[in-house]
């Protein structure tokens, strides 16, 4: 799956730092540094609460893991579970090594 868009990476503090400056010490919505480092707030943010989201969910895959593994389902109801337990996992890795 290629998104060119997922490519895209907005630049690191030190990136900012070296292209645009340091943060000024007044904030100016006008000035370009400013607004850098104010979407690299803004993303960082963002970032964290991703962070967390993917933390829950792979506790909770675990807790239903554990679940699917000591109950008595039939047959069938146990593959599509794990078969999706198993996709959501590898979709939510994926996206974890993207960030
Ligand atoms: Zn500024």
């Amino acid at each position: 799956m290629s998104n060119p868009v997922q490519k895209f990476k907005f630049p690191t503090a030190e990136e900012i730092t070296r292209d645009w400056g340091e943060r000024c010490p007044d904030v100016d919505q006008d000035c370009g540094c400013c607004q850098m480092w104010n979407t690299f707030d803004l993303l960082a943010a963002k970032d964290a609460e991703l962070a967390k989201l993917r933390e829950a969910l792979n506790r909770q895959a675990d807790n239903m893991a554990f679940v699917i593994n000591h109950v008595t389902l039939p047959g069938q109801w146990l593959e599509k579970f794990m078969v999706e337990l198993d996709a959501d996992r590898s979709a939510l890795n994926q996206g974890a090594s993207d960030a």
